[in-house]
């Protein structure tokens, strides 16, 4: 039974982990690192994250929430769009 127990608590750990991994990617954080948090201890990640900022993914700017929803870093314009200055169609 003890053996039952714990695959239940390593399963809803592992849960933690994607959960905390899917809102850290969302914020163009790493999410191994932070499904890893999530896994050690994912009520100290999850607080943790919620006060982070969104982050350019390719400046590491600390975005504002704003800039954040609106996907658009001051210094490399919008992003996770693709490419940016993408070839207008031929
Ligand atoms: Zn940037």
């Amino acid at each position: 039974m003890d053996l039952a127990i714990l695959f239940v608590k390593l399963g809803i750990a592992a849960i933690w982990g994607v959960v905390v991994g899917l809102l850290a990617r969302r914020k163009n954080r790493n999410p191994w690192t932070w499904g890893l948090a999530g896994v050690l201890s994912w009520f100290i990640a999850l607080i943790v994250l919620a006060f982070k900022s969104y982050q350019c993914p390719k400046c590491e700017f600390e975005l504002t929430n704003e800039q954040g929803r609106a996907k658009t870093c001051p210094f490399c314009g919008p992003i996770g769009t693709g490419q940016v200055g993408a070839e207008p169609a031929a």
